[in-house]
């Protein structure tokens, strides 16, 4: 027996395809759309179709916007000859929280992962060594502790030490497997702060 009616159960099933969202959990948010104002829940959807339609990568650093350049990548008075290479745009909302980083970013998008199937051609590395066509100070290399993070780190100093720019790798004051937005402000910092030369 069919507990809803077919809207019900259709919204219900939309909610538990997202990630993180049980089927416990999806009931509860179609049950709330369903007694939200008509023009709420119309609103709601219109910011949903406009955001996927209008929201892309940022040409230079890869992370979203619905600009061409990203706000970090617009501003003059951040450093851009500091690169921070993140392996996701979480992980950059992560180092901006601490508000303590006054670098640029390049998100890759994945990290290289044999066992995957993830070649360097599969994330943002080609972008980034053409970055470096102007001038750079320094890489600081944020990708993960994790196998995957690990082998992105190397693979991306073999690539970058020899064109001549500095390379650094965050410190591993991060937990091994952690991912980067689930760590603490401070321990963010402090990775950031003793990071080494590759
Ligand atoms: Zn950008």
């Amino acid at each position: 027996m069919e507990l809803y009616s077919g809207y019900i159960n259709k919204l219900i099933e939309q909610f538990a395809k997202l990630p993180g969202i049980g089927s416990k959990s999806a009931q509860r948010l179609a049950l709330h759309i369903i007694n939200m104002p008509p023009d709420h829940v119309e609103h709601f959807a219109h910011i949903m179709v406009e955001a996927r339609k209008n929201v892309h990568y940022c040409k230079n650093c890869f992370t979203l916007t619905d600009k061409e350049i990203c706000p970090i990548c617009a501003n003059l008075k951040r450093d851009h000859k500091m690169i921070m290479v993140v392996e996701n745009i979480r992980d950059l909302a992560a180092y901006e929280k601490t508000g303590k980083y006054d670098g640029v970013y390049h998100v890759l998008h994945g990290a290289i992962s044999p066992m995957l199937g993830v070649g360097p051609n599969d994330i943002k590395l080609k972008e980034l060594v053409k970055r470096l066509e102007e001038e750079v100070d320094e890489v600081i290399i944020a990708t993960n502790s994790s196998l995957e993070g690990e082998t992105t780190a190397m693979y991306i100093s073999k690539l970058i030490k020899p064109i001549g720019v500095k390379v650094t790798r965050i410190a591993s004051g991060v937990p091994v497997g952690g991912d980067l937005e689930c760590i603490d402000e401070i321990t963010l910092l402090r990775a950031l702060e003793g990071r080494t030369e590759l």
